[in-house]
Formats: C-alpha cells, structure tokens, sequence
C-alpha cells in the first residue's frame, strides 16, 4: 500500500469526534465496505473495510488513539535504540492492526448484524468464539505514572520503575504442574473444552454447547499443582524495569515498552507496559507546545540603555543576550532553537523570555541623587496614548 492515510480521515470525523460519533462513522463505513456487500468490486471493497477497521481499532482505544494523536503512523523517530532498555524491542507502540486477522473470520457471518454484534461484543472477528479462547491469548497491558522534572523532560532521562506484573513460574516453568508430572485430559470434557447439554424449553430440546467450567476450556486439569504457584504457572512478581524517557516528551505523553507487560497465555505474547508521563511545574520556565518561556527581570537603567543580558537556559547553561536601548516592559526576546526538541523531528523549539522592568525598591543615597538629577531633566508626565480606533 502507498501511503497510509490519516485514520480520522478514513473514518471521515474530526480530531475532536467522540467514542459515540466513531462508532456510527465505523459502523457506517464497515457496512458500506464489507466485502460480502460488494460483489462486483470486491477486491476495493475489501481495502478499504481493512483500512477502516484499522483505523477504528486505533481510535477507539483510548490509548491507542492517544498515541497515535502524539506520534502519528509511524510512532517517534529515533528511540528505537535496539538493544538499549527497551530490550531491542524498539521503545514505542507501533501501530500494526494485531487484532485483525483478516478475512477468514468474517466467513461465519451470514449477515451484517451478526459482523457489528460480534465486534462490539469485545472481541474482534471472531475472536469471542471458544476455539480462538482456548489458542494464544496476549497478556494484559501495564499502565504506569511517573512523575519527572521539567529538565529531566528537557534533557531526557533514564529511570529505574518497580511494577508488579506475573511472571512464569520457574520451578514448574509455567505448567502449573509439580515438576515430574504433566497436566492431564480433564475428564469433564475429555480434553475438548466444552461440554454439551440438552435443554427442554418450550420450543422442544435444544443442545447447548457451553465451556467447560472444571478446566475453564483449555481441555487439561493439573492432577498435581506445583508447589510454588499453586498451580497458576505464575507467580507475581516486582521486577525493576529500565526505562528511557525521551528528551522533549511533554506531560501526560506515554512511552511504551513492548512486552513488558503480564505474560501471555497459551504461548501468547506478553503485554505491553505503558508509562504515562507527569511533569514537576518549574519554578521560572514553563512549556507551551515544544517552547520555552522565562520572565526575566530587568532594571530601568538596563531597559533604557539597553544590556546584554545572561539568561538562563533549561540545560543549566547560560546564553548571552543584548536587548536593545529603551526596551519596554513586557517585550519578548526569542532565542531560537533552544526550546524542547521535537520528538517527531529533529527540530526544536524557541526560548522565549519577557522581560519585566522593576522600579527600583531600595536605593542608596547616591542613586536617589542621581535619580533626582535625573528627574529634573524629565519632570514632564508623558502624554496618556490614545488607543487606536480597533486596539
Ligand atoms: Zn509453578
Ligand atoms: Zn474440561
């Protein structure tokens, strides 16, 4: 496929559309685009119902939608440090449509309804159905805050978390059974996983199909549990986990680390751990989108005959800059990229300072004489300035 397009733009809503105004875009689309409803064109058809589900599954996870809000498609460029903390996994969700597995699931369907009841209904394509329960199921995802400081969210940072997930068992090495024996069929269901019944309604018998509650559908019992998990094949656990924050992340982004989640069952993947960012406030710079503001205070001799002037940078450093003679209070002065980087580009933002003129509180005698010296050659009020007709 070319280019991808831009998932609310497939959907046809806005950046700001609600779950609500989703769903009726997604069920619209899916309808329009199944490919059972498109005959004549169904290879089209079929594209574009993918590209649709993709994008609906996006968007209606809050997470995702949140993620693909913050980096687009792609996912942030350049922290994919392979073999770094993420494990060589590549630090940040990407947005491969997991749980779409194509079309053979949509075979079952006779009609739309039963798409629409299948999908709402928590699952995906099927998904809900016994036999895909009791095959690889990934793990739960983690969710994390962190707190860090505005120059740790400037420079970036690397932080050790403690979280507490399971993780596999190591003395039965995940079975669940004591080491030496196998779990075995379970008897209830004889290793099927489900158990048939008959039931009188008033329509005659009908036979029902339903999981097997003795081995909860996996078609095995453990005859012996291990000693250690009791049987689970995992035990909980408090691992330290390295985390790299990126510099220029903003407050309330997330970082996402691959596989660190809970472990999967039945072989499947583990989960995924997200950690949601909280910056510290600063006491004089704060953040308005990738730059950087300051109030810089300045006396009335540095205003009126202009000054070079140092100020602090949000790297500890200190830049040098001359404001011009008879600088008023208020003017904002921009030094260009040493504002947060961008973590989409290589590009960064501005430090923007304000200076703020303060009418001096304690002066020496001198000064006072000076001033009064001073007074006498400009002891005319200025004119009060007329505001402009639209000002
Ligand atoms: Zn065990
Ligand atoms: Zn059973």
């Amino acid at each position: 496929m070319a280019q991808k397009r831009d998932y609310y733009e497939v959907l046809g809503v806005n950046k700001t559309a609600t779950d609500d105004e989703l769903k009726k875009a997604y069920r619209k689309l899916a309808k329009k685009y199944h490919p059972d409803a498109n005959p004549d064109n169904k290879e089209e058809a079929e594209a574009k119902f993918k590209e649709v589900n993709e994008a609906y599954e996006n968007l209606s996870d809050p997470q995702k939608r949140r993620m693909y809000d913050q980096f687009g498609h792609n996912g942030p460029q350049g922290f994919n440090g392979a073999g770094g903390p993420f494990g060589g996994q590549g630090g940040y969700y990407s947005y491969s449509s997991s749980g779409f597995d194509g079309f053979g699931d949509f075979g079952d369907f006779g009609d739309l309804g039963d798409i629409f009841s299948s999908i709402f209904g928590g699952g995906f394509g099927g998904r809900t159905s016994s036999s895909k329960q009791r095959g690889p199921r990934k793990g739960a995802d983690l969710n994390v805050r962190m707190e860090i400081t505005f120059e740790q969210s400037f420079l970036g940072v690397q932080k050790e978390i403690v979280i507490t997930r399971d993780e596999q068992c190591n003395h039965c090495h995940g079975t669940g059974a004591k080491p030496g024996t196998s779990p075995i069929k379970c008897p209830t269901c004889h290793g099927t996983g489900q158990v048939t019944g008959v039931q009188n309604t008033i329509l005659g018998q009908v036979q029902t199909t339903r999981t097997c509650t003795n081995c909860r559908g996996t078609g095995e019992v453990i005859s012996e549990p291990c000693e250690v998990c009791n049987g689970k094949g995992k035990v909980r656990k408090q691992p330290k986990i390295k985390v790299k924050i990126p510099a220029g992340i903003d407050d309330n982004q997330t970082v996402v680390l691959r596989g660190e989640g809970e472990p999967g069952e039945k072989g499947g993947a583990k989960g995924d751990l997200y950690i949601t960012v909280k910056i510290k406030r600063h006491s004089i710079f704060t953040r308005k989108g990738n730059n950087v503001l300051c109030d810089v205070p300045i006396t009335i001799t540095q205003a009126t005959l202009g000054s070079e002037l140092e100020i602090p940078m949000v790297d500890g450093s200190k830049e040098k800059y001359k404001i011009p003679e008879a600088t008023q209070t208020g003017t904002k002065f921009t030094i260009r990229n040493k504002g947060f980087k961008s973590i989409n580009s290589n590009s960064a933002g501005d430090f923007i300072f304000t200076v703020n003129v303060q009418t001096p509180k304690k002066l020496t005698k001198e000064q006072r004489e000076l001033l009064v010296q001073l007074a006498k050659t400009m002891n005319e009020q200025p004119p009060i300035k007329k505001r402009g007709l639209f000002g």
